[in-house]
């Protein structure tokens, strides 16, 4: 029993010893888009990566007005002017879920499969934190959630999905295939897969949600565009999926607006789509499609990959890879809504 004890206690210290956990370090919180990251402390140095508004990094070293932080693969250099400077949280505090349904996860990365949801305002203790990612455990489960939603908390003027009115329009149907894949493809498919599941993430956080064509049938452009003037949407959402044949290794997301008043939603949802997915950034644009120039409230169009890359094809049809294009819209509009 002695002997248990001691191994247990050496288990113990072990693990300290592995996986220390720093208390009093610090988190930079960017505060602008594309924000350049520099190899050394200087305006001279050169980019090597750029972070993103509301992206939240630790903090290794600070020297004059720069600090540098750790990325998931890269270490490199941010000025201090376009930084929030923050305590990383401490193993024993409590945090509190700010909304509902939100994914516990197995381990520390949207990776890992999602073991249980946490309902709004329910309380779990801090066990550990490690970039980005708080381990979380209450009398009935433990996981890991992502910082963003604790920190959701502090904004005090912050509003989120909830009882905002959200029109997606799943591009193409019926007679109208859209583009069509490397393997044979339909775009029209893959958008309506893609709505199906935004709307039932967004009715769950309490959104309202319509969709411009439930089923697979052929509606106008003028339609699509009426349901969102008709409801007053807070956000128009057009989804596609793009395809170049002459150019099957081209991939990545891109966004578009038309109206100027839709640019920021364009700008959000596309930094919050290339963070979660991972995918090749092609950038937000000014473009003008009918169901943007027609709508009278916000409304992007985004195209969420290429079907003509064989790879892209494939990944894009799995169900992982859409619940990563969904979350990343609904972190995109919810970070929308808080500003
Ligand atoms: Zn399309």
């Amino acid at each position: 029993m002695q002997s248990l004890r001691s191994f247990l206690t050496l288990i113990v210290v072990l693990l300290i010893l592995l996986f220390p956990f720093s208390i009093g370090a610090e988190d930079a919180l960017i505060k602008t888009n594309y924000l350049n990251v520099r190899s050394g402390p200087e305006e001279s140095h050169s980019t090597i990566d750029q972070v993103h508004k509301g992206e939240i990094y630790p903090i290794l070293e600070k020297q004059n007005k720069w600090v540098k932080i750790k990325l998931e693969k890269k270490i490199g250099w941010v000025s201090l002017d376009y930084i929030d400077v923050q305590n990383q949280p401490e193993a024993g505090n409590q945090l509190k879920i700010v909304y509902d349904q939100v994914h516990l996860r197995e381990g520390p990365s949207t990776d890992h499969s999602i073991t249980s949801f946490a309902k709004k305002g329910e309380v779990f203790k801090i066990i550990s934190y490690n970039n980005g990612w708080y381990e979380v455990k209450s009398e009935q489960t433990r996981g890991y959630i992502h910082e963003r939603i604790a920190l959701e908390e502090k904004r005090s003027s912050c509003t989120d999905v909830k009882n905002k009115t959200i029109v997606i329009d799943a591009g193409h149907g019926g007679r109208d295939v859209g583009a069509i894949g490397i393997t044979g493809v339909q775009e029209k498919h893959l958008t309506h897969k893609t709505a199906e599941l935004l709307k039932d993430k967004l009715i769950l956080l309490g959104a309202n949600v319509t969709l411009t064509r439930p089923n697979d049938e052929f509606i106008s452009l003028a339609s699509r565009t009426s349901v969102a003037n008709i409801s007053n949407a807070d956000a128009f959402l057009s989804l596609h999926y793009n395809s170049v044949s002459d150019l099957p290794r081209v991939s990545g997301i891109q966004s578009y607006y038309f109206l100027n008043n839709s640019k920021e939603l364009a700008q959000t949802l596309q930094s919050s789509l290339i963070n979660i997915s991972e995918a090749n950034d092609r950038g937000v644009h000014k473009e003008d499609f009918f169901v943007m120039r027609q709508n009278r409230n916000e409304a992007v169009l985004l195209e969420l990959g290429f079907i003509s890359n064989k790879e892209s094809e494939q990944l894009l049809a799995t169900q992982a890879y859409q619940e990563k294009l969904v979350a990343g819209i609904i972190n995109g509009l919810n970070n929308y809504f808080c500003n």
